[in-house]
């Protein structure tokens, strides 16, 4: 789940190696929803499926759906198809078909833990145009993730993916942002996914402890967007397609330490 940008809170929370460790638990109990959404998202599968299939599996693990109940959010997944870009609302009545592109977005508190990780699915055989921006999206995440080092400035992140995703002649969404992650799912700092150096967190630099869920916002047609009216659903503006990609990641010494994940 992604934040509005805002009015920054100041004070970022380092966490330690053993909070890490469980962050990492979450994390991994994430990626295993992940793993289960690749298999069953097909046409005819609904996302009301979806979500009881996300749910089933962080409870079998001893976690809790991060997103349920969060500002009255009715779901343990975000199922944002096509043009819509986050918050989609799962429904027993929105059925997947050959050509979709869905972002399932997901979160899962494990011992006070919060791990987070969007990804974007085809369903089926997709347009040319749809694999190209998954694609486009994907990569600028782990082009900013390669920025994630300590030292560096945020803004050697946002800088990362902005420019990736622009070169491709995508755009990068701006009013949402990544944000920092631990004992709550939005912490301090926001991490942008462009360039904005008025904004307060964008000189600052990344340290070890710090924990970061980043999550570039890619639109083919336009940056802007805008709310449904079921108060959640965001949609681009121009109703072109949309891709997200999240991970949360550790700041390590020895650099950018991928906590959502199944690999070692
Ligand atoms: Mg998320
Ligand atoms: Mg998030």
């Amino acid at each position: 789940m992604t934040v509005v940008r805002g009015k920054p809170r100041r004070v970022v929370t380092l966490k330690t190696p053993r909070e890490i460790a469980l962050m990492r638990e979450a994390g991994r109990i994430v990626a295993r929803v992940h793993e289960a959404m690749r298999e069953a998202i097909r046409p005819g599968v609904t996302t009301a499926a979806l979500d009881a299939l996300a749910e089933s599996i962080i409870r079998k693990h001893g976690a809790i759906p991060s997103f349920k109940g969060y500002h009255g959010f009715p779901a343990t997944i975000c199922a944002s198809v096509n043009e819509e870009l986050v918050h989609g609302i799962p429904r027993k009545d929105r059925v997947l078909k050959e050509g979709d592109i869905i972002s399932v977005d997901v979160g899962a508190i494990y011992k006070g833990y919060h791990g987070d990780s969007a990804w974007t699915y085809a369903v089926g055989e997709v347009s040319e145009e749809a694999r190209r921006l998954m694609a486009v999206t994907r990569e600028a995440l782990f082009a900013g993730i390669e920025q994630v080092r300590v030292g560096r400035r945020l803004m050697d992140y946002s800088r990362a993916v902005q420019e990736y995703v622009e070169s491709h002649g995508f755009f990068v969404v701006r009013l949402y942002t990544g944000h920092g992650i631990g004992r709550a799912m939005h912490e301090p700092p926001e991490v942008l996914n462009y360039v904005n150096p008025m904004h307060p967190d964008s000189k600052r630099r990344f340290v070890p402890g710090m924990t970061v869920a980043l999550e570039p916002m890619v639109n083919v047609g336009t940056w802007q967007t805008r709310t449904l009216s079921d108060g959640w659903t965001v949609v681009t503006a121009d109703g072109s397609l949309s891709a997200h990609f999240e991970h949360t990641v550790a700041v390590t010494e020895d650099g950018p330490y991928i906590l959502t994940t199944l690999e070692d």
